[in-house]
This record gives structure tokens, sequence and C-alpha cells, in this order.
């Protein structure tokens, strides 16, 4: 295993010239992990000029997202990165599963069977999605990253400058624009500027512990989970083969080794990803030595062959900014658009998160671990329903797949 991950790797500089000289563009993108860099090359292919700065040297390499709902799908083919994200991925085609840590499922969801009941039953369907619109690209959001830049770097070199090791370290809203100053200060040399970049908007697409949002006075409502911690380890074992698993997510029930099994991409390499204790030790030694008797639990009894690659511990938090926008600083969106239309598409996805993935996520966690006797009734009746009425199964998974309904990219 190279580290417990969080560790980057330098990527290659563009060349200092035109776009990658200036210090004003059209649009600031504060961070370069997937969101900074997919919002970049849309900007980018719109002729947009855009400079990202990234704090870290390159790319983060922490195992985190792994698996991309298809509600974004049709948004990516219409930028041209389905194609090149097939290449890379691996593409599922089963819908989750809920299982025991060893012995049978309660229940293995296959949206094609689904569909295929409801039709025999004549109910009406809407058409299925295209083939490549419809599956779950499977692929770690830092070799993703790796893909979108390399996208940005072939497509529009001309209008888009990524500069690792640039900071945000300020931000000013002033008339017509805003300010945002970096600084090439780097660890263990003591010479260095501040530099202060110019644009008609700054987007802060730099994580949960967002400097933007802090820079602007934005509260991040909600809650941290502090009665557990969980931890994402990436190891090199077949649970299709070795337990006839999913690819695409498989919720281990139990209330002590809860978790979530699923492929990682292409190669044989599966995210385990198990609650812990939230007072246990978080450094690195105590981690690796509690995952070796952690992540054996969760493997076949006759085969406890595995190689960890990378492992995380992280907090779970419901939380989101109060606000996406506070004049020309935004938290997220496409930033070419007049204010208004920003305004809107801002808010429908705040309302589809609080709506939506936050319930969700908070209803999914609670079926996992819970021993309270009105949960475990409501775990048996969901169990229940998802393997004996269709179209309640294909609701629950359509939930997570729902579109946003005012956005400009629809
Ligand atoms: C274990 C785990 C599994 C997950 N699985 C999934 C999944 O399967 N599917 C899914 O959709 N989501 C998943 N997520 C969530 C997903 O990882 C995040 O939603 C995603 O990383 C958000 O991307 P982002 O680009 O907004 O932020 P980040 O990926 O956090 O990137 C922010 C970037 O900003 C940079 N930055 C921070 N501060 C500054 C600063 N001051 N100046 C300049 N740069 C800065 C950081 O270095 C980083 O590169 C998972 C998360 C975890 C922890």
């Amino acid at each position: 295993m190279g580290s417990l991950g969080g560790s980057s790797r330098t990527n290659g500089q563009q060349p200092q010239t035109g776009i990658n000289n200036a210090t004003t563009a059209d649009v600031i993108v504060v961070g370069a992990g997937p969101v900074g860099l997919i919002l970049a090359l849309k900007l980018g292919i719109q002729g947009i000029s855009t400079i990202v700065i990234e704090k870290h040297a390159g790319i983060l390499r922490a195992p985190r997202a792994i698996a991309y709902m298809p509600v974004v799908n049709k948004q990516l083919k219409a930028m041209g990165m389905l194609e090149p994200l097939a290449k890379r991925s691996y593409q599922s085609r089963f819908g989750p599963s809920w299982r025991p840590v060893q012995g049978e499922a309660y229940v293995e969801c296959h949206p094609k069977e689904k569909v295929e009941q409801l039709l025999k039953a004549g109910v009406k369907l809407p058409p299925p999605p295209p083939e490549d619109e419809s599956c779950l690209y499977m692929i770690g959001q830092d070799d993703f990253s790796d893909l979108i830049l390399e996208q940005i770097q072939q497509r529009c070199p001309e209008h888009v400058s990524v500069r690792f090791q640039r900071p945000c370290i300020g931000i000013n809203n002033v008339p017509g624009g805003v300010e945002v100053m970096t600084t090439d200060k780097v660890p263990g040399i003591h010479q260095y500027n501040d530099i202060v970049l110019t644009a008609k908007y700054v987007v802060g697409c730099d994580g949960a512990q967002s400097a933007v949002r802090q820079y602007a006075c934005i509260p991040f409502e909600g809650f941290t989970w502090t009665n557990f911690r969980f931890t994402a380890a990436d190891v090199e074992y077949d649970f299709q083969k070795e337990k006839n698993y999913f690819p695409g997510g498989n919720f281990i029930v139990d209330p002590n080794d809860w978790a979530l099994i699923a492929r990682t991409g292409p190669e044989t390499v599966f995210r385990v990803c198990y609650g812990e204790k939230p007072d246990l030790p978080d450094d690195e030694a105590s981690m690796l030595e509690r995952s070796k008797q952690r992540i054996p639990a969760f493997l076949s009894p006759t085969n406890k062959d595995y190689k960890l690659r990378r492992l995380k511990p992280y907090w779970a938090q419901q939380r989101c900014a109060q606000t996406f926008q506070k004049g020309r600083i935004l938290l997220i969106g496409d930033a070419a658009h007049p204010e208004d239309i920003i305004s809107r598409a801002l808010e429908s996805r705040r309302k589809a998160w609080l709506e939506v993935a936050n319930p969700t996520s908070t209803a999914n966690y609670l079926r996992l671990c819970s021993t309270d006797k009105d949960i475990s009734a409501t775990r048996t009746e969901f169990f229940r329903k998802m393997n004996t009425d269709p179209a309640f199964a294909l609701g629950a998974m359509a939930e997570q797949y729902k579109l946003l309904p005012d956005t400009f990219e629809g």
C-alpha cells in the first residue's frame, strides 16, 4: 500500500502562455476536484476563459467516490465525456442489494427484471433511456478527475488554465466582479509572492471545508454524525467471484459490521466502506492494525486472501451551505449565465440535496445498522416490498436518479 490516502500526484504543468499566464479570466474556479474540473471543462468548451486554482500539487488520491448516479449521464454525454468514461470505467447494470455479512441476500435488485414484470402486468412505462445513459459508471474519482483534466488539456487549453499548488487565500466582491488571492508559497521555501486574480465570477468547488464558503461568510448548516466514523478501504479481492456480490452496491446490514461494498473500476479492486466507533484512534498504524480484523470479516470464509491498496477514515455529515450564492461568489453552478438563471439553478441544486440526497442517505444509514424496534420493522417492510412489489422497487431506485427540475443543461 502506498499511503493511507489523501496524497496527490503532481500533474504536468501547462506552458506559461496565453490563458496560462493570465491574471484575469471570466471565471475563477477554486478546487481541482471532479466538480471544479468538470465545470472548467464545460466553461472551456463554450469558450469562456477560466482559471482553476488548486492548493495541492496534483489530483487528490484519497479513496472517495467510485460510482456516479445515472442522473448525470445525459449531461456527460452532451459534453462528449461518456465515451472516454466508458473506456476507463466498469459499467454496472445491476441495482442495489442488501445482505447480511455472510449468507443469503435480503434483496437483490435487477432493474431490468422489475421493468419486465411491470410490462407483463400491463403497466405502461415511459420509454427506457438509451443503453449508455442508463448504467452506473464505476471509476475512482481520482482517475475520473485525471480523465477530465486530460479532456481540458486536449479540448480547450486556450480557454482553461489549471494551476496546482495555488491555494485560494482570500476573496473580495468588487463592482462587476471578484478578486481572488492565491500564493506561490511552498513549504520549506521562504521566498514567495501573493497573486491577485480577477474575474467576473468565482466558483468555490473546494470541498466540504470550502475556504470560499468561509471567506464569503456562508454558514454550513446541519450536523455531523458523532456516534460513528467510517473507513473507506480499497482492497484487491473479487467479491463478484468469491461471494456472488453485485458490482454496483452491496449494503451490508449489521449493527457492528455494517458496510457498503462495491467495485471501484475495471480492475477487481473493491471498496469496503465500514463503520467504526468514533473514539478509536485514527493514526495510520492503528487504522491499519484494526483493518486486519475488520476487512477479513467481510470476505468469503473459504478465501481470506486480499491486498489492501489504500484506506482513509471519514466523519459523515448532513450539512448544506445556507446559500449557494453571495453576489458573484458561487458555491456551485454554471457561472456563465445571467444572474437570475444562476440563482434559480443553484437553488434547485440546494433543494435536490435537502429533499432527496439528505433524507435518502440518512434513511439508508439507519437501515444498515439500527437496532431500534421501529426502524427494524420499517427495514423488514422495506425489504419485503423491494422483493414483492416491482413498482415500489423501481420507485426506490428512481429516487436516486431524479432529474433536477430547474437546470439549464436539461
Ligand atoms: C468514502 C467516500 C465515498 C464516496 N463515494 C461517492 C460515490 O460513490 N459517488 C458520489 O457521487 N460521491 C461519493 N462521495 C462524495 C464525493 O467524494 C464528493 O461529493 C466529491 O469529492 C465532491 O467533489 P468536489 O470536487 O466538490 O470536492 P473535492 O473532491 O473535495 O475537491 C475539492 C478540491 O478543492 C481543493 N481545495 C480545498 N481548499 C482549497 C483552497 N483553499 N484553495 C484551492 N483549492 C482548494 C482540494 O484540494 C480538492 O482538490 C464519497 C465520499 C467519500 C468520503
